[in-house]
């Protein structure tokens, strides 16, 4: 079911065993598969475990959006041994040659910080908060949720934190438009909050929307510790 496997892959994430593979049934009943390969890319840890899809048939008429989704191979049902094995190696030796490249420490690895910070994080959506949560707790920083950017804006107005973690895409008031309103208002104040931008799809010109709009730093989804924590740091202690 479809939010029993989302509640698994963040679960042997956050612990520190997340799944090598997903094997994902093109039609289950009730279920289209292409929506629970779109919501596992959208899920923050398990954003880059490899999805196969396994498919009736023959290759599946929309493997190119599949693709565009995150979704690494199709398999054709009935499956057999020898397929399988040759499609596994081949996403996850290709996995294991991006990881090598694009990680620097072990995810369970947890990064020293100078001092306990709070942190605002204003994030819609709630595996995302969960996991964000998590993973600030995780360093001994204390998390105060807003979930909107309106939400945030009250938060900072009534209470005192070190930086912002700000989603970009939220409901009412975007993240864009609530760092613009938080900076306008800073000028009264000469004071100066670090916002950190998080956005789900690095996509070319996001870097220069959030820089522009007033945030400190940029961070895209799947958000890493190790990285999480340096940027905080570098920007609270400065
Ligand atoms: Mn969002």
């Amino acid at each position: 079911e479809n939010a029993r496997t989302i509640e698994l892959l963040e679960q042997a994430a956050s612990d520190g065993l997340p799944f090598s593979v997903i094997l994902l049934d093109a039609k289950m009943p009730g279920v289209d598969g292409t929506e629970i390969a779109r919501q596992i890319r959208r899920n923050l840890l398990s954003a880059d475990i490899p999805i196969v899809m396994m498919c009736p048939g023959g290759k599946p008429d929309n493997f190119e959006e599949l693709k565009t989704i995150g979704v690494s191979e199709y398999i054709v049902k009935p499956i057999k041994q020898s397929q399988l094995f040759d499609k596994l190696v081949s996403v996850l030796s290709s996995r294991h040659a991006r990881k090598i490249v694009a990680v620097s420490a072990p995810d369970h690895f947890v990064p020293s910080v100078k001092r306990h910070l709070k942190i605002l994080l204003a994030e819609d959506n709630p595996v995302n908060q969960r996991l964000t949560i998590r993973l600030l707790e995780k360093v001994g920083h204390a998390v105060r949720l807003a979930k909107s950017g309106k939400e945030a804006l009250e938060a900072i107005a009534h209470e005192k934190f070190d930086a912002v973690l700000m989603d970009i895409q939220m409901p009412e008031l975007d993240g864009l438009a609530a760092t613009r309103i938080i900076r306008e208002a800073e000028k009264d104040t000469a004071s100066h909050i670090p916002i950190i931008a998080l956005t789900a799809h690095a996509m070319a010109g996001d870097k220069e929307k959030c820089l522009k709009a007033g945030t400190d730093a940029y961070l895209s989804k799947p958000i890493r510790l190790q990285e999480l924590v340096e940027t905080i740091e570098s920007l609270v202690h400065s």
